[in-house]
């Protein structure tokens, strides 16, 4: 079968066609500015050059529709017609307490995703939207939508309970989710199926880093505890967002430099992290270890301490585990960085660590890293989200 994959924003969407015989992405591509001026689609069939191009897209509708005739293009398109895509999945960000698994969208699924909207404001009204607009054009297609929160819903109480006034958990559901879970559930799984260990037998942590970043740890297949809370602001230091913070900075910028709370979350999710430590030098690691090999002081410190921040969680979910078989990285600097890799390993010593340097450098490979006779297990996995979410809707549909 040929899955449609949408991952819907609130202005852009990313698309893939996963060919779930094979696994092999057909074709992929983005739709940016939606609804603003300058719209643009990118689109790259397998083994085919990238076209982009700029066409109006007033709305979420408009840039389905032109991700589907760039599919079924005589030229350059995948398909013949329409008919050859057999199921859409739709990547969710929140399921609040509702979903623990991927569901078949039907019109109860939707109506749940929406009450869903105040815990994601930014996030789930668009990827409603999404799927509005792909049940337009394909009505008589199977969906499956698919909640980053769902594999986290494993987490027991202790895991997931915040310090608070009880009834705010009551009232609102203001707890830990946690997000990233499709990208933590395929990379823990893979993880195991290329140790040729069983799942439910290991405890592993995966340190998803890109420029979002969280942790999880997985005992025995089931995810229970993770890094990102409430909101994904919570936990390791990100691309762009502060990660854990006292509260109370919250205040005591407000007072000095006379902020609304809206300005202070925005400066906390836009402008903190790799990209505020290093004085605005850049969100991008690709940038901040070319400052820290230089001896640059904003690299090194930005570097620093955004690996001793990963090592800190790993520290806690060894303890929360009460052991660990494997730590795997992914996502774009935990597959690319090797720098931040050895860094983190540094603190690692007391699990009995050691990097194998030559397999470190490696890139693109579900890989072991650390050295045969290392205690833990060290692996970089690459993670695929478009492919999880692929596998997810035919298993439904
Ligand atoms: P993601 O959110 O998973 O797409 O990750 C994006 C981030 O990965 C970028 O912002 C970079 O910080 C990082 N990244 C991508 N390629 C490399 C690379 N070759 N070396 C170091 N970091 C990289």
């Amino acid at each position: 079968m040929k899955v449609l994959v949408i991952n819907c924003g609130s202005s852009s969407l990313k698309f893939q066609l996963i060919d779930s015989e094979s696994e092999q992405c057909l074709a992929k591509g983005l739709c940016e500015r939606i609804g603003i001026e300058g719209s643009m689609i990118t689109y790259s069939p397998e083994g085919g050059e990238k076209e982009k191009t700029e066409t109006p897209m007033p709305d979420h509708t408009e840039a389905i529709r032109l991700v589907l005739e760039a599919l079924t293009n005589p030229k350059t398109g995948v398909v013949k017609s329409l008919d050859e895509i057999g199921a859409v999945g739709h990547r969710v960000v929140h399921g609040g307490e509702k979903f623990a698994e991927s569901v078949v969208i039907d019109e109860n699924v939707m109506k749940a995703v929406e009450e869903c909207n105040d815990l994601a404001p930014l996030h789930n009204p668009a990827n409603l939207i999404g799927i509005n607009a792909c049940k337009k054009l394909m009505p008589t297609t199977p969906m499956v939508a698919v909640f980053d929160t769902a594999f986290h819903q494993t987490m027991p109480e202790e895991a997931y309970m915040y310090g608070l006034p009880y009834e705010y958990y009551q009232k609102y559901k203001i707890r830990r989710y946690g997000f990233h879970g499709t990208s933590h559930s395929y990379v823990s799984k893979r993880a195991a199926e290329v140790l040729g260990k069983k799942y439910e037998d290991l405890k592993i942590i995966v340190c998803h880093l890109g420029n979002g970043a969280s942790i999880s740890a997985v005992k025995n297949g089931k995810c229970i505890d993770t890094s990102m809370g409430l909101t994904p602001l919570e936990g390791l230091i990100m691309g762009t967002r502060s990660g854990d913070i006292d509260p109370a900075i919250i205040e005591f910028i407000a007072h000095k430099e006379g902020k609304s709370i809206d300005e202070i979350m925005s400066v906390l999710n836009k402008k903190s992290g790799v990209l505020g430590l290093s004085e605005n030098l850049s969100s991008d690691f690709r940038d901040l270890e070319e400052a820290y090999n230089k001896g640059d002081a904003k690299g090194i410190r930005t570097i620093k301490t955004f690996c001793y921040r990963v090592a800190k969680y790993i520290g806690a979910y060894v303890a929360a585990m009460n052991g660990v078989d494997v730590i795997c990285f992914t996502a774009g600097v935990g597959e690319n960085a090797a720098l931040v890799r050895t860094s983190v390993c540094e603190y690692l010593g007391y699990l009995g660590i050691t990097l194998d340097q030559d397999a470190n450098h490696k890139r693109g490979e579900d890989i072991a890293i650390s050295t045969p006779d290392s205690k833990t297990t060290v692996m970089v996995i690459p993670t695929n989200e478009e492919l999880a979410i692929a596998r997810e809707t035919v298993r439904l549909v």
